[in-house]
């Protein structure tokens, strides 16, 4: 069997791990960018009659039309433009290397940044092309973007708005040069617009290689899966030729659909997590030697003290408190550690465990 794998596999396959998620019970999860809070137990109620309405034994709405005009509605989408849904982002991400994969084709983004644009990328049998980013702030280098799509030519270009795993915000000015001088698509994934000020989403037919592409995940949905693009109709009457029947199912649309109509109540925990993220921010600052990066995503990158990041990870792990750690998944981000904002109680127990270590010297 093991001849049939070596001989079946793709060799950049079979190098691969399956995606890992880090056992999280019993520990305070902060890991990997939820909205900590639970719905209110009345809305629970009522959203469970929602569900009583659901016939399982049909398929959903192919194009999940009521949940499109919810998200159009709650969103602010241009009525002018086209939408398409996804299970989660990460599909959307899928779909639209499917769309343009051809043997030479590449896929451009920054790094670091979210590492599904590569291993999506690769899945597709594209090519991925990543820049560095600024080694100090994280911020977009101009010229060496200008300068690599010049050379590559990518059919996709990723740019994450605000930033995974730095949680900076580009400057708006560079995404536009980057969006004219590109030859393909510019994704702008705006995955943590709940937690920012700035969108593209209004901009969207000013050019016609733009697309904007969101999730519900970090505005307190992610158990749902769903995410959506947005663009020019022409773009998205492509793309969703590549999109599986019934990709977004009957639980999720309805769920999705009720949860947008109550809306008001996501946007309340999302601004409590923005008013957390800056008591987290000005705690992570009075910690001595240690670098909390500022942040307009719901998550927190620190940087360490020389070679002491994987020892604090552990620490906070056996004190029952579950981050990110980054140290070696990309040369720029050696001794960096990723903390979701989470409930006041959750941050305070991180700030005493993580103040406790710091000052114990990892
Ligand atoms: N884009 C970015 C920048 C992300 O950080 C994530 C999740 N970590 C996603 C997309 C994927 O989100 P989802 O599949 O949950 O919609």
């Amino acid at each position: 069997m093991n001849d049939l794998i070596a001989e079946l596999v793709r060799p950049e396959i079979r190098a691969l791990r399956a995606y890992h998620v880090p056992e999280a019970a019993g520990l305070i999860k902060l890991d990997a960018m939820e909205n900590p809070y639970v719905w209110p137990e009345a809305l629970k109620s009522d959203w469970l009659d929602a569900l009583r309405a659901v016939e399982i034994n049909r398929y959903p709405d192919p194009q999940g039309q009521a949940l499109q005009a919810a998200l159009r509605e709650a969103m602010d989408i241009p009525d002018d433009m086209g939408l398409l849904l996804g299970n989660g982002s990460d599909e959307i991400i899928q779909m639209l290397a499917m769309t343009v994969a051809q043997p030479g084709r590449k896929i451009l983004s920054l790094e670091p940044g979210f590492v599904m644009y590569r291993m999506i990328g690769l899945f597709a049998g594209m090519e991925h092309v990543g820049v560095p980013l600024a080694t100090d702030d994280f911020s977009i280098d101009l010229p060496a973007v200008l300068e690599a799509i010049e050379r590559e030519q990518p059919a996709l270009i990723y740019l994450a708005y605000p930033n995974n795993p730095t949680g900076n915000r580009f400057d708006a000015d560079d995404m536009v040069r980057i969006i004219e001088a590109a030859p393909g698509l510019v994704i702008v994934d705006e995955a943590y617009s709940p937690f920012t000020d700035a969108s593209f989403l209004g901009l969207i037919g000013d050019w016609p290689n733009l697309l904007v592409m969101r999730t519900v995940s970090k505005m307190g949905l992610a158990g749902l899966r769903l995410g959506y693009l947005v663009g020019p109709p022409a773009w998205i009457e492509q793309i969703d030729k590549v999109r599986l029947p019934y990709n977004v199912n009957v639980l999720t649309q309805v769920s999705a659909t009720f949860a947008l109509r109550h809306k008001a109540v996501l946007d309340e925990q999302t601004h409590a997590i923005r008013v957390e993220r800056g008591h987290l921010f000005e705690a992570l600052h009075r910690i001595p030697g240690i670098h909390a990066y500022p942040s307009e995503a719901n998550f927190i990158l620190i940087r360490m003290a020389d070679g002491t990041a994987d020892a604090i990870f552990a620490g906070l792990k056996e004190r029952g408190i579950l981050i990110k750690n980054l140290n070696g998944a990309h040369p720029q981000l050696k001794d960096c550690l990723r903390v979701t904002v989470g409930l006041p109680e959750e941050n305070a127990a991180f700030i005493a465990a993580l103040t406790a270590l710091v000052s114990a010297g990892g």
